[in-house]
C-alpha cells in the first residue's frame, strides 16, 4: 500500500504553506484522527518533521509519510524529556531550515505547555503559528455523552488541572473556591490525586451524591467510562483499574449522559432515561 494514498484531499482553500525554518505548534484533538483540523491536515502534509507528543495517536503520522516523527514523550516508564530539551531541538531543527511541526495532544495551549514552547521559539526569532485542537476535556466528553455546557445545569465551567509541575495537588488552586464557584468542573491529571482532589471539595460542601464521570483514552477504541459519585469516585477508580490518560467531570452534566450516550446508542442499546434532568417540558416525544 502506498502511504501516499492515505492522505486524505483538502479541498481548494488558500492554504497556508509552511515556509523553511517555521514551527508550527498544532494540537492534534483528543485521539480520534478525525478530530484534527484541516490545518492540522494541512500541516502533515508539509512537514519535515514532526515531533510529538505521547498523547498523540500514531495513525495521525501517517498523514505525514514524507516527513521525520520525533517522538518527544514519556514512554515505558522514562522520564519525559525536559521541555527546555524538546524547545531546544524544536529550535535546532528550524535553525536547520526544516519545515516543523510540533503536535500536541488536544488543544496546544490547554495544559500542554504549548505557551511555554512557543515563548521560547519567539525569544529565538523562529516563527511559530498556532493551529488550535480540540480539547479532551471538550471533545473527549462529547465522546462520552457529555456535554460540558447545558443550559438547566451550568452557566460556566471550570478547567483544572490535577497537579502542578512538582507532580503535587496544585497548591495554587483555591479548591473550596472552585467547589462554590463551579457548577462543572472538568480535571485534566486528575488520576493520581484524585482521592485528595474529591475529599477537598466535599469538605467545601460538595454533596457526596454529585455525579462524577471518568473517561479514559477518550475518542479512541479504548475510550472507557465510569460513572459514579464525588463519594465513591476514588474507590471506583481502583476497582475499575482505571488508568490514564483520563478526564473527569464533576457536576449535574454528567446525568446527561443517560439520554446523550450517543456510542452505545450506536451499538445498539437504548437510551437509559429521556429526561435525566426531571425537566421535562412536555415537548420530549411520548412513546
Ligand atoms: N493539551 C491537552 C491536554 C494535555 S494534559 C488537551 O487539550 O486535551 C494531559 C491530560 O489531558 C491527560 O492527563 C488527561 O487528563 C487529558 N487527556 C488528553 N487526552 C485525553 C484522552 N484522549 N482521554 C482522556 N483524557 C485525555
Amino acid at each position: 500500500m502506498h502511504k501516499e494514498r492515505m492522505t486524505p484531499k483538502l479541498p481548494p482553500h488558500n492554504w497556508p504553506t509552511i515556509e523553511p525554518g517555521w514551527v508550527w505548534l498544532c494540537g492534534a484533538g483528543p485521539g480520534d484522527p478525525g478530530l484534527l483540523t484541516l490545518h492540522a491536515l494541512n500541516a502533515l502534509g508539509q512537514a519535515d518533521v514532526v515531533v510529538y507528543d505521547a498523547l498523540v495517536q500514531e495513525a495521525i503520522l501517517d498523514w505525514a509519510p514524507q516527513a521525520e516523527h520525533i517522538y518527544a514523550g514519556k514512554r515505558g516508564g522514562k522520564p519525559s524529556p525536559q521541555q527546555r530539551d524538546i524547545s531546544l531541538r524544536l529550535i535546532e531543527l528550524a535553525r536547520a531550515g526544516k519545515r516543523v511541526l510540533r503536535l500536541k495532544g488536544g488543544d496546544p495551549f490547554v495544559f500542554g505547555r504549548g505557551g511555554e514552547e512557543a515563548q521560547t521559539l519567539i525569544q529565538h526569532e523562529i516563527p511559530v503559528r498556532i493551529i488550535p485542537g480540540i480539547s479532551a476535556g471538550i471533545g473527549g466528553l462529547a465522546y462520552a455523552g457529555i456535554p460540558v455546557t447545558h443550559r438547566d445545569v451550568n452557566q460556566s465551567v471550570t478547567f483544572v488541572t490535577g497537579h502542578d509541575q512538582s507532580g503535587n495537588t496544585p497548591s495554587s488552586l483555591d479548591w473550596a473556591a472552585i467547589a462554590k464557584g463551579s457548577q462543572v468542573i472538568v480535571i485534566y491529571m486528575g488520576m493520581k490525586h484524585i482521592g485528595q482532589i474529591s475529599a477537598a471539595l466535599i469538605a467545601a460542601g460538595r454533596p457526596m451524591s454529585e455525579p462524577v464521570a471518568v473517561v479514559t483514552t477518550a475518542t479512541t477504541a479504548e475510550q472507557q467510562v465510569l460513572e459514579t459519585t464525588l463519594g465513591s469516585i476514588e474507590a471506583d477508580i481502583t476497582n475499575a483499574k482505571l488508568e490514564p490518560p483520563a478526564i473527569i467531570c464533576v457536576g449535574r452534566a454528567v446525568l446527561m449522559r443517560q439520554v446523550l450516550d450517543w456510542q452505545s446508542q450506536a451499538a445498539g442499546a437504548p437510551p437509559r432515561n429521556l429526561d435525566p434532568l426531571g425537566r421535562d417540558d412536555g415537548t420530549a416525544a411520548s412513546a
